[in-house]
């Protein structure tokens, strides 16, 4: 695992930066928070899961054999991108020898591979490959956002975990809810998670359409939410989410935006 403050590229935290052990200090954290810098540094640091914290710990430990020289980050994944961006990419939680792995969400799988080379394709990315948190790898106007920050044991958080995280989403959408003006929305859990969590950020969202590729849903406040299937292998291996598929997402989230 990599401690608070030793220097890797997507590190906000320090050693002395809080930590939440339960879902009580989780929201007076992410609530005291002053900057989405702040939410990123106290988040990266919570224990607030236990099955996830074992998870993760364990992930970092044993490895996978292919990344066995590789000291994992092992710890939550925070949002990244602008800081006050335009267009938000919401995801649903790290892969454990993914993000868990590098430190930076979407970096080192295949869903990275895609989402980021076609963020690239869009202008919205200085390089189409995510491959360290080292790699140089830059957004424009864009930040990628995540409703459950811990790697969870087949990829599946319970609603009780997705819950708890949601004080983090919630308190970094507070902030960054000025200047965003579209959410890209990848899959149906994260489209109730980023739902729940917007909820909790005081926007009155009322009913929503159900989750669907293209489906867009704008709310009080400006915010357009635009769903798009999962980056997930099983999407993209199976052509259920395609190249131009989600080209077209990104170029109507761009006019959303006000990017085009
Ligand atoms: S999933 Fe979220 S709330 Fe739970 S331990 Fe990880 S960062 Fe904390």
């Amino acid at each position: 695992m990599i401690r608070p403050g030793s220097g890797h590229p997507t590190d906000r935290a320090t050693p002395t930066t809080p930590v939440a052990r339960s879902t009580a200090e989780v929201v007076e954290l992410a609530g005291s928070s002053a900057s989405v810098v702040e939410i990123d540094a106290r988040s990266s640091v919570c224990r607030a899961c236990p099955r996830l914290v074992a998870w993760r710990e364990e992930v970092a430990v044993v490895k996978r054999a292919a990344f066995a020289d590789q000291q994992y980050w092992g710890r939550p994944i925070t949002g990244w991108g602008d800081d006050a961006p335009r267009l938000l990419v919401s995801g649903l939680a790290p892969a454990a020898h993914g993000g868990n792995r590098t430190g930076r969400i979407f970096t080192g799988d295949r869903s990275g591979d895609w989402l980021f080379a076609a963020l690239h394709r869009a202008g919205l990315a200085n390089q189409p490959e995510s491959v360290s948190a080292h790699d140089g790898l830059q957004l424009r106007h864009t930040r990628v956002v995540l409703p459950v920050r811990c790697a969870p044991p087949g990829n599946a958080p319970t609603p009780a975990e997705r819950d708890v995280c949601a004080g983090w989403l919630a308190a970094e959408l507070r902030l960054l809810l000025p200047t965003a003006r579209c959410a890209v929305v990848l899959g149906g859990f994260g489209w109730t998670a980023l739902r729940r969590a917007l909820v909790r950020a005081g926007v009155e969202v009322g009913r929503l359409p159900a989750f669907g590729h293209g489906v867009e849903a704008v709310l009080p406040g400006g915010l357009t939410l635009l769903g798009c299937y999962h980056v997930s292998q099983q999407n993209t291996f199976t052509g259920r989410l395609t190249e131009p598929m989600l080209d077209a997402v990104l170029r109507r989230a761009k006019e959303l935006a006000g990017l085009s």
